[in-house]
This record gives structure tokens, sequence and C-alpha cells, in this order.
């Protein structure tokens, strides 16, 4: 079979068993690669170590297949049927990112690259090597999702199909195979900058350019310790990810919606009261989330950022919530809830606060408490004035 009618078929493939865009590119070194080593290099990935450890692997695919000459990119859309963030602005719930919603994408992702491969490999002539990765492998899904032709780099740095949008997941195919290569897909954004003037944190710096440690969703989902406090109040009722930025795209707007079971909302995920997640045990978060992309944060990190919310929420209904976080068994959870209860009562919580302090053993917990005392003298001392 020649390359184009084997290219031909693959995608034909891809489309049937449920793929919603498939895309090929020659393994190559792309100027994308050397950008990535920059932004390494000045500390944008935050703490994503994992993200640094193979730098090179990562910039060029031959380093995990030396014979390596192809690059199959399969684009699955996780766009189900409801409102954006945006739309739904309720102080007292919290907001997951879209692609949290369901299962966790790389179990499906991976059962269908599986059976792809599989097609490939009864389909083709010769030895077939091939790999596959599904964001678990050092990988630049994005450089080969743009040169696969499957979409442009977003100025939000996602990757955006004139048809799916960008919710899209991406899991590729890399082979030594010769095949039949797509054309990138030209930067279709012009003069909008929509997502930099929404952004809450300021983390696009410029166009295509993101700082993680300023990105909501590094905050609360890769990010382990305390979140700095300059950046809570910006967090608004964001408990896991940030989907701001791409739902103010306008190639969102009339993206494609997806009825993949795995990708529909778990019960109570979308817009979740967040009352009810502070119940969370450790037993009930590893019950509720087993499966989810939620357990990434752990129940220390997810309460974490249900504390912030409803310290952003300006709702006092929740500090009775709040000051029983402040007994939790997890100092990070104590150390948020000393914040959020400061911005909830202001100075009213010196007393509360400096109560806590006298029993407090952690030394960040403390740490944290008296900077929050600080916080309330400062209150006081502008009322006084
Ligand atoms: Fe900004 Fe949120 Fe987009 Fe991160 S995900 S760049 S915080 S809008
Ligand atoms: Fe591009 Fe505008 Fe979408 Fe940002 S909001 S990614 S600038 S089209």
């Amino acid at each position: 079979m020649s390359s184009i009618n084997l290219s031909k078929s693959i995608k034909e493939k891809a489309l049937e068993i449920g793929f919603d865009s498939v895309g090929i590119s020659p393994v190559g070194s792309f100027p994308e690669s050397q950008f990535y080593k920059e932004w390494l290099a000045k500390g944008f990935a935050g703490e994503m170590k994992y993200m640094e450890r193979e730098p090179d692997k990562r910039a060029d695919i031959k380093n995990i297949l030396p014979e390596a000459k192809s690059v199959i990119s399969c684009g699955l859309n996780y766009n189900t049927d409801y409102p954006y963030s945006i739309k739904e602005y309720d102080r007292r719930r919290g907001w997951i990112s879209r692609y949290a919603w369901g299962d966790d994408y790389h179990n499906v992702m991976k059962d269908r690259l599986l059976i792809l491969l599989d097609f490939i490999m009864r389909i083709s002539p010769g030895e077939i090597r091939a790999h596959i990765y599904v964001d678990t492998g050092p990988v630049l899904d994005r450089v080969y999702g743009k040169y696969g032709g499957i979409g442009w780099f977003g100025k939000n740095t996602c990757i955006i199909n004139q048809k799916i949008g960008s919710w899209i997941f991406i899991g590729e195919i890399i082979t030594n195979l010769e095949l039949e290569y797509d054309s990138p897909v030209p930067d279709k954004c012009g003069t909008c900058t929509r997502c930099i003037d929404a952004c809450p944190t300021g983390a696009i710096l410029e166009p295509y350019v993101l700082d993680s440690r300023l990105c909501i969703s590094y905050l609360t989902i890769e990010l382990k310790g305390k979140i700095p406090l300059e950046l809570r109040d910006k967090l608004g009722n964001s408990i896991f990810g940030c989907d701001i930025c791409q739902d103010v795209c306008p190639w969102n707007r009339k993206a494609k919606i997806t009825d993949e079971p795995s990708f529909q909302p778990r019960d109570g995920l979308y817009n979740p009261e967040l009352s009810s997640l502070m119940k969370l045990s450790e037993e009930d978060f590893r019950r509720v989330f087993k499966g989810s992309p939620i357990k990434r944060a752990k129940r220390k990190g997810f309460l974490r950022n249900v504390i912030i919310a409803m310290g952003n929420s300006g709702s006092k209904e929740f500090i009775p919530h709040i000051k029983e976080a402040l007994d939790d068994k997890d100092p990070m959870v104590r150390a948020h809830a000393a914040w959020a209860l400061w911005r909830l009562e202001g100075e009213g919580s010196y007393k509360t606060l400096l109560d806590h302090l006298e029993i407090e053993s952690d030394p960040m917990v403390r740490e944290e408490i008296a900077s929050i005392l600080n916080l309330c003298e400062k209150d006081n001392h502008s009322t006084t004035n």
C-alpha cells in the first residue's frame, strides 16, 4: 500500500473509532522545541519538575524511537453540553475545569490509540515500530498536533481546532512508517486578545507565552504548597483548574458537543456547592474521585482550594465551615482556613485566630496565622485612623 493510501486508511479508521480530529506530521525539530527550552529556563514551569527532567527527549522524538519517521496525532473533543464558567458565576459554588468533570481521559485515549495501532499493524507492510503517548511520555503533544494540522497555537497557548475549538485532548502514535504529511494550520487568532484580557492573574504575559506560576490551573492542581497570598483573591471560585481563557475564546462559541459518556460530568462536579466539598474525609475523597483527574490534587490540595473559594465568596454562611477547618487534620487546610476567615470577617477574625495560634504546633500554620494577624492589625489601624 502506498504511503498516501496508508495515511488515508489510518485517518479514516481514527475517525471511525471516535477521534474527532487526526493529523500526521514528520518527525523533526521544530522552532517550538527551542522555545520550550527557553520557557523552562525562565522558570515558567514552576514546580512542574517532571517537565524539566527530559527536555532533550521532549525536544527530539528520535531519543524515544530512533527509527521514528511520523507522528500520528489524534484529537478527542471533551466539550460536553454545559454552560461556561463565565456564564454561571455563583460565588457559593466552586468551578472545576471542564476537562476534569468526568473520568480521567488517559484511559479513553489510550484504548482508542491501541485500537488504531492494532489496525496500523495489520494493514502496514514490513516491520512496524511504534509507541503510544498520552500525556505520559516526553512528547510535545501540542507541537506535533500543530504540525499534523490538528490546530494552531492560540495566544492562550491551547491548540485550537477550527471545528472543535480548544476543548480537545491530544494523544499520539509515533512510528517508523513513512506517511503522507499534513500541513500546519495557519494561526487564526488575528487581532483578538480576549484570553489575555480576561485572565484574572495576568498569566499570559504576552501572546503565546504563559507563566504557569501565575496560572490558576497550575496553582490549584500542580502547586503542592501554599498558594501565594497575593494571588488567592484572584482565584475567585476556581477549585480545580480554570477555563476562563478558553471560555472567552470565540472559537469555542460554536464548538462541537461530545456525547462521550466518560467526559460527562460526574454527579455534583458541575459547579459544585462548596459546603458539601468541605465535608470530604480522606476516605470520601478517594472514593468520590476514584478515576477522576481531581485525585491528582489530593484531599489537602483540593480542600485548600475550596477554602480559598469560600474566602472569596463574600458569603458569611461559610464561616462555621471555615472555623471547623481551622481544626482540620491537615496543616495545609488549617493555614488557608486562617486566611479565608480573615477574608470574610476582617479584623473580627483576630480573637479566633489568636486562640488558634496558642494551640497550633505546626510551624507553617503558625507562620501563616501570624501573618494574617498582622493583616488584622492593619485593618484595625486603618479603621481607627
Ligand atoms: Fe489565566 Fe485561567 Fe487561562 Fe491560566 S487558565 S492563563 S489563569 S485564564
Ligand atoms: Fe486567540 Fe482570541 Fe482565542 Fe485568545 S481568545 S486564543 S486570542 S482567538
